[in-house]
């Protein structure tokens, strides 16, 4: 009787904490966002933030606010896929949620206020006050907080329990990096950016144009050092020819591939700039780069194949889609003394840090 009753609550405890903790170590290390090309355009005259510094340059063209308009009390509609509900939170609040969630809190101040800055832009690139179309998915939302969909977001509840003793300190740390950028977005010409990152390149970024086919300015490749450090910066899947073709066959049923003449039926028929698998042939079907890495689990499109007798090794590099900013690049430029002003104009070229509240005043 008793062995029965371990053996049910161990079932319990795979049941629940199993799927959790994936979750988990999902957020912290898949952060990509679909690129929806909104970008809206923004319907007042904004200052930029000269050099980057959060000095408020005095443009002439921005009228004083008169209707006591405080960025402070700005709010966002949040819809909660935790909860199934819809909240209405100070911006700034949620930014701070998104930090904590997005990025892990013990990385350098100025990455995580890099962070803040992309994430409080892609909010704002949301919120119809700024031209925004909201969430697309759930009515009434600006966001969600389905880190597929728009980015991840984690409560103060949720958060207590991730970071257990370390709650106060990990949550002064987040907050000062919020507080510290407060209102700060970024723009390219007069645009919100799309600001999309990922956890890790792989040393060099993809450009927006080589990943979605479609040219974004400040979307290109650069270099991303530092990251070799990273967690999963290289993963190695080994996988039986068996099980290879029985994966594709789950995406495209009717494929004619021989498991066991694997080799020379597989080619690569398009490289991006920077290595990754754009188009690839297995047996008598091309897929895309990202259908090979949806099919096979694979942390990113930059895979090398080696065949032993049985076994398909797939060595891949970097972790995410790699366009725009590097999560871990920018955690290894802050450690080697770049501001989140370095990292961001170096992540999205020719961009502009700009004042969102002072677009809120003249709405
Ligand atoms: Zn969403």
């Amino acid at each position: 009787m008793r062995i029965f009753l371990y053996f049910i609550l161990g079932l319990f405890a795979t049941v629940v904490f199993l799927p959790l903790s994936i979750v988990i170590s999902w957020n912290a290390l898949h952060p990509e966002k679909p690129l929806t090309f909104n970008e809206p355009r923004l319907n007042t005259s904004y200052k930029l933030i000269q050099e980057g510094r959060a000095v408020a340059e005095k443009n002439d063209k921005i009228s004083p606010a008169t209707d006591g308009k405080n960025y402070k009390d700005l709010e966002i509609n949040v819809y909660v896929v935790q909860t199934g509900k819809l909240e209405k939170m100070p911006l700034e609040q949620y930014v701070r949620g998104v930090v904590a969630a997005e990025m892990p809190a013990n990385f350098n101040t100025e990455a995580l206020k890099a962070q803040a800055v992309a994430s409080r832009t892609y909010a704002a690139s949301k919120m119809k006050i700024f031209g925004g179309n909201g969430d697309g998915e759930h009515p009434g939302a600006d966001v969600c907080t389905d880190s597929h969909h728009c980015q991840a977001w984690a409560s103060e509840a949720e958060l207590r329990s991730k970071w257990g003793k370390d709650y106060n300190m990990y949550m002064d740390k987040v907050s000062k990096a919020v507080q510290d950028t407060t209102g700060q977005v970024l723009a390219y010409e007069d645009k919100l950016i799309q600001p999309v990152f990922h956890a890790i390149s792989g040393g060099k970024t993809e450009s927006a144009e080589d990943a979605w086919g479609k040219n974004v300015p400040y979307l290109v490749s650069v270099d991303s050092p530092y990251e070799e450090g990273a967690p999963k910066y290289k993963t190695q899947i080994v996988m039986t020819k068996i099980e290879f073709v029985r994966r594709l066959k789950t995406l495209r049923p009717d494929a004619k591939v021989d498991a066991s003449n694997l080799s020379s039926q597989i080619k690569v028929l398009e490289y991006s700039h920077t290595d990754r698998i754009k188009k690839i042939k297995i047996g008598d079907q091309v897929l895309t780069g990202e259908e090979l890495r949806n099919v096979y689990d694979l942390n990113s499109t930059n895979v090398k194949f080696t065949f032993t007798d049985n076994n398909v090794v797939m060595d891949v590099t970097g972790y995410g889609h790699g366009v725009g900013m590097s999560q871990f690049g920018a955690e290894g430029m802050a450690e080697h003394g770049s501001s989140y002003e370095d990292i961001l104009k170096h992540y999205y070229k020719n961009t502009a840090i700009i004042s969102l509240s002072e677009l809120h005043k003249n709405q």
